[in-house]
C-alpha cells in the first residue's frame, strides 16, 4: 500500500494511492497518518479498505510528508561503496549516524530554499526508512518486522556548515527544506526488498546520481539492528540511509545547487520528486 498526506502545509489530509496510482482521500476513515497508523495491524487494516469507493483527490494537490508527528529525523553517512571512493573516505567499520533536524522536513515537491550567504548546497538521493514498532535491541534478523516502509528522500546538505564549521554534520544538514522526504510511504508490503531499488537523481535535466540500494554498505536491516543498539526507535521515526555517488561536493570540479536549479529524484516504487532551489 502507498499512503501519503495531501493538503497545504500544516493542513494535510491522509490519502493513498489507488491501483491506477490516483489519489484516494483516507480523512473519512483515518484521522491522520499519525505513527500509531504504521502499528503493522493497524497497516493490514487500511490495506483492506476498497479504495475505488473512497473519493478521488485532484492529482494537482501539494503532497507533504507522509506521516505527521514524526520524532526522530536519523541519518546515515557514507553507506554506499561507490561514494565513500569518490569522498577519499575509508569504508566505514560501523555505521555513520547524525541526526537532521525535524524542522527540516518537507514534502516532496517542496522548494528547496538555499540558506543566506550559501555556495555549497548539494544534493543526496537516498532511500527513507520509516519505523512502524518500537525497536530497542532487535536482532539483524528480526529488524524489518518493526519497519512500516519505505520513501524516498532527499538529504539536502550545506557542505561548509557540514565540514568547515567544526564538527556534527547536523549543522549542514538541518536548515529548513533540507528534508524533502515521500511523496508516499510505501508499505514492506508493497516493497518486500528494499536493497533491489534503482535510484536516480537529476539537475536540470542531467543525471548526477545513479545507483541502486544493492550498493549499500549496510543494508536496512543492519541500519535499524545497530541503531536499536543504543537508542530506541519509535513508530514514525524517519531513517535516510546515505547517498551513492554523484555529489556535487565529489565532482571535479566541484558543482553546488544555485537558485533556479531544478532537481529530481526518483526511487523504484517509491514515487518522484521535483524540487526548484529558491
Ligand atoms: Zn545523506
Amino acid at each position: 500500500m502507498k499512503l501519503l498526506r495531501v493538503g497545504a502545509a500544516g493542513a494535510e489530509k491522509p490519502a493513498a494511492l489507488d491501483a491506477q496510482g490516483r489519489i484516494r482521500d483516507l480523512s473519512a476513515l483515518v484521522p491522520d497518518l499519525t505513527p500509531d497508523w504504521l502499528a503493522p495491524e493497524r497497516l493490514r487494516a487500511l490495506a483492506a479498505i476498497d479504495l475505488e469507493q473512497l473519493p478521488l483527490v485532484d492529482a494537482g494537490v501539494r503532497i507533504g510528508v507522509p506521516v505527521a508527528g514524526i520524532r526522530q529525523f536519523i541519518a546515515i553517512g557514507l553507506n554506499y561503496r561507490k561514494h565513500a571512493e569518490e569522498s577519499g573516505l575509508p569504508l566505514p567499520a560501523e555505521p555513520i549516524v547524525f541526526t537532521k533536524a525535524i524542522t527540516s522536513l518537507s514534502g516532496a515537491n517542496d522548494d528547496i530554499v538555499l540558506p543566506k550567504g550559501s555556495e555549497q548546497t548539494d544534493w543526496e538521493i537516498e532511500l527513507a526508512i520509516v519505523i512502524g514498532s518500537t525497536a530497542r535491541s532487535v536482532a539483524p534478523a528480526d529488524a524489518l518486522g518493526h519497519v512500516a516502509g519505505y520513501c524516498l528522500a532527499n538529504d539536502v546538505s550545506e557542505r561548509h556548515w557540514q565540514i568547515h564549521r567544526n564538527g556534527q554534520w547536523g549543522k549542514g544538514k538541518s536548515f529548513d527544506s533540507f528534508g524533502p522526504v515521500g511523496p508516499w510511504l510505501a508499505t514492506t508490503a508493497a516493497v518486500p526488498d528494499p536493497q533491489v531499488l534503482d535510484m536516480e537523481l537529476r539537475v536540470n535535466g542531467e543525471v548526477k546520481q545513479a545507483s541502486n540500494t544493492s550498493d549499500m554498505i549496510f543494508p536496512v536491516a543492519d541500519i535499524v539492528s545497530y541503531l536499536s543498539q543504543f537508542m530506541t526507535l519509535l513508530p514514525g521515526d524517519v531513517i535516510v540511509t546515505g547517498t551513492p555517488a554523484g555529489v556535487g561536493l565529489g565532482m571535479k570540479p566541484q558543482q553546488f545547487l544555485k537558485k533556479g536549479d531544478v532537481v529530481e529524484l526518483r526511487i523504484d516504487q517509491l514515487g518522484t520528486q521535483t524540487q526548484r532551489v529558491v
